[in-house]
């Protein structure tokens, strides 16, 4: 299974990405997780790219697709992969068509999450994410037991830099600008499917499953 999950910030493609992808036994391959532990760990690539982030615009395209045809030719991506917020410019989905083509691979599906500006506003400034596994919680819609505190590991919550609500703005218009793009350049290979982004999680799952094909019955 080898999918792509887009749709704009917010929309629900990391908690979706994480869940088809631990039932099929493939990676999620989420290029703001990859940046986030890079600038977390302290990397050149890691630091370069935080300035970029922390403003809400997008990481340069060879920085991206660097991290991607590595973590492509891990051994866990052999059987298939979720891509989670890659491509996110027409560069990007160029690069890509070519680093599958060379290892005579294809995608599969480009499964678009519908989300309306609104909602989106409300997740993504009231999300808090654990500093220690990343788990996301909601202030209003999935709040802790234990203010502060993550359920799981107990690790410490944070508002990650690019969720305050400027960092958001300009998210979402860079996302207008150079992402949706990438809607018609799917569209047009016959690879797209929009799903309705909002409703249950288990709603939306299904939606995936429906989409991705029948081979991924839960
Ligand atoms: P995300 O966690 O997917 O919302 O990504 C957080 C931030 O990481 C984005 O706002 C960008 O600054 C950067 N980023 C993630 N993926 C990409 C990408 N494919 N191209 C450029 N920048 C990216």
């Amino acid at each position: 299974m080898r999918l792509i999950f887009l749709g704009p910030p917010g929309a629900g493609k990391g908690t979706q990405a994480r869940t088809l992808a631990g039932e099929q036994g493939i990676p999620q391959i989420a290029t703001g997780d990859m940046l986030r532990e890079a600038a977390a760990r302290g990397t050149r690539l890691g630091l370069e790219a935080k300035s970029y982030m922390n403003r809400g615009a997008l990481v340069p395209d060879d920085v991206v697709v660097g991290l991607v045809a590595e973590r492509l030719d891990a051994p866990d991506a052999q059987k298939g992969f979720i891509l989670d917020g890659f491509p996110r410019t027409l560069a990007q989905a160029e690069a890509l068509e070519r680093l599958l083509k060379d290892r005579e691979l294809a995608v599969e599906r480009v499964i678009y999450f519908e989300v309306s500006e609104q909602e989106l506003l409300r997740r993504l400034t009231g999300r808090r994410m654990c500093r220690q596994c990343e788990h996301p919680y909601h202030v209003e819609f999935s709040p802790p037991k234990r203010a502060g505190r993550c359920d799981r590991c107990g690790g410490e919550l944070y508002q990650r830099e690019d969720d305050s609500e400027a960092a958001v703005r300009r998210r979402l218009e860079v996302h207008a600008a150079q992402t949706a793009p990438l809607l018609e350049y799917y569209r047009s290979r016959g690879l797209l499917t929009a799903i309705r982004g909002e409703g249950s999680p288990q709603e939306i799952g299904s939606a995936i499953r429906r989409a991705a094909g029948g081979n991924t019955a839960a």
